[in-house]
């Protein structure tokens, strides 16, 4: 009579950090071979490495946004003080037809506080 083995499913071999010093290796199962080490499907480096230039273009357009979220309240102070101060901001202008002052609040209403 033949006896069943259960065959354990081999887990990925890649470590996962948990972003506060800590590391563990990764539970998931293996479904792919990569030289010689099986990984899950999340830390395939085939797909990784295919996935890079989209989520470089997505750390670059976080830093972008943090950058212009940082410089806002300058840009706010600083447009708010030329509204409040400059001679001539209520002159009508001759091409757009509107006031200095009310181009400024257009473009303070596009500045997040
Ligand atoms: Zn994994």
């Amino acid at each position: 009579m033949n006896e069943s083995t259960i065959i354990k499913p081999a887990r990925c071999f890649a470590v996962v950090h948990t972003g506060s010093g800590f590391s563990h290796p990764c539970k998931n199962n293996a479904k792919v071979m990569s030289n010689g080490k099986a990984y899950c499907g999340v830390h395939d480096p085939a797909r990784r490495e295919a996935a890079r230039p989209v989520r470089e273009a997505k750390a670059r357009a976080k830093f972008a946004q943090w950058r212009a979220e940082a410089r806002a309240p300058q840009m706010k102070a600083l447009l708010e003080a030329i509204r409040a101060r400059c001679p001539g901001i209520h002159t009508t202008d001759q091409e757009s037809g509107e006031t200095f002052a009310t181009l400024i609040d257009n473009i303070l209403e596009g500045i997040d506080p």
